[in-house]
């Protein structure tokens, strides 16, 4: 069996950036910058007033200074001429400093009669005037990629620009198989269970910028499950996720269908827990993850293969789930042969970083599951740990 490293290498290789859209800047939040984006002008464009009150010389002025009001200054009306020794602009925030100006005196800080004011406080260092180009200059640029956050949104308006080109989004298709599941809100018969884990794996997908589209449910018949994945290719999928019937049991179905489809396999099952019988391949361009049906296998593997896929295709640099060190509330025995993702809760603690793993590791166990805030590695043949020792953790 391959290692969890080995395997998400594989994922990996099935996968590729998507192609560059471009979108709406109302549409870009999440989105993946595709290209470097420079910015079409200086900001502020021309050096602004910082504060409401007097554009002067400031020169020798001190307490007691006058100045004779010349103009008016305010934000998009600008005021065309020349400050010399001893005149003042009226000036408001946001409005572009009049030529010869060297500082904005606030208002607060001079009394004025008629259209002469007086310095009544002394000078500070504090100019109020925010130079052109202080917060970026037309040769400033995004870096690509980088996922688009509400500040970069404002960020490329103020560049200018009203689209943005992006990566498309992977277009990923669920498939649940399984003779024994149903929707929820249906009528179980009395053999019957819920098909859960799709709605958390369609909801991480969503999170994580994909486009997830739920098939219906594939029975566990060849007919059924040729017909369903063949439904997933036609609507473009770019990664066709099976869940369930991974195993080699008589009603494990997934890996012959894949080979009848003509999917070329790269891996069939894993050296980890929870996830043993995970697999994947590709067929052209389209990737294809069959994930183990258990819920909390299908969620952990989610997280540390398929999630990983997506911010590939969206062109992501970093994409493997991120590792935090915390240390240990509790002891555990040695671990096993296989990588074991327990499920865990962390907290930052006051002096370092704490986990607990819980008592119930059980895959098919989706209370433990809601209540996980992390997944606590261990290695294959992990030596026993102490409370207080450091292990890695994945927040999910
Ligand atoms: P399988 O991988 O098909 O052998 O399924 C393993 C276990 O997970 C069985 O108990 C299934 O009933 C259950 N299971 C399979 N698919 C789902 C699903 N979509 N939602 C919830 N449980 C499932
Ligand atoms: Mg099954």
């Amino acid at each position: 069996m391959i290692s969890v490293d080995t395997a998400q290498a594989l994922c990996l290789g099935l996968v590729r950036a998507g192609p560059a859209e471009d979108v709406d800047l109302a549409q870009a939040l999440g989105r993946v910058l595709a290209t470097p984006l420079t910015a079409k002008r200086d900001q502020p464009p021309f050096s602004a007033s910082a504060m409401d009150g007097y554009a002067v010389q400031s020169g020798q002025a001190t307490t007691g200074s006058t100045f004779d009001v010349i103009g008016e200054a305010a934000a998009g009306h600008g005021w065309d001429g020349h400050v010399g020794p001893g005149q003042a602009v009226r000036i408001f925030t946001g409005a572009p400093v009049p030529d010869g100006a060297t500082r904005v005196i606030i208002q607060e800080n001079v009394t004025r009669i008629g259209d002469q004011i007086t310095l009544t406080e002394p000078l500070k260092d504090n100019i109020n005037i925010r130079p052109q180009g202080a917060d970026f200059t037309r040769t400033f640029s995004l870096d690509a990629p980088r996922a688009l956050t509400p500040a970069d949104l404002a960020l490329i308006a103020a560049m200018n620009h009203a689209n943005v080109a992006v990566t498309r989004r992977p277009k990923v298709a669920l498939i649940s198989t399984g003779d024994e599941l149903l929707m929820p809100g249906g009528d179980p018969g009395p053999d019957q269970i819920i098909a859960s884990n799709v709605f958390a794996l369609q909801a991480m997908l969503a999170q994580t910028g994909a486009k997830a589209h739920v098939l219906p449910i594939a029975p566990d018949t060849t007919e059924a499950l040729d017909a369903t994945l063949a439904q997933a290719a036609d609507w473009g999928a770019d990664i066709i996720v099976t869940i369930g019937g991974a195993s080699v049991g008589d009603h494990d179905l997934v890996a012959p269908a894949l080979d009848r489809f003509g999917v070329t396999r790269s891996f069939h099952k894993i050296a980890m827990r929870p996830g043993k019988p995970l697999m994947a391949g590709a067929k052209g361009d389209v990737a294809f993850l069959g994930l183990p049906g258990n819920p909390v296998s299908a969620v952990v593997c989610g997280h540390l293969f398929l999630l990983p896929m997506v911010r590939r295709a969206l062109g992501l640099g970093d994409v493997l789930p991120p590792a935090l060190t915390a240390r240990l509330t509790a002891p555990l025995p040695a671990g096993g042969p296989r990588a074991h993702y327990m499920r865990a809760r962390f907290d930052e603690g006051d002096a370092a970083r704490q986990v607990t793993a819980f008592d119930r590791q059980d895959s098919s166990m989706l209370t433990v599951l809601a209540e996980a805030n992390c997944l606590l590695l261990r290695p294959i043949d992990d030596a026993p740990k102490a409370a207080g020792d450091a292990v890695t953790i994945y927040p999910i």
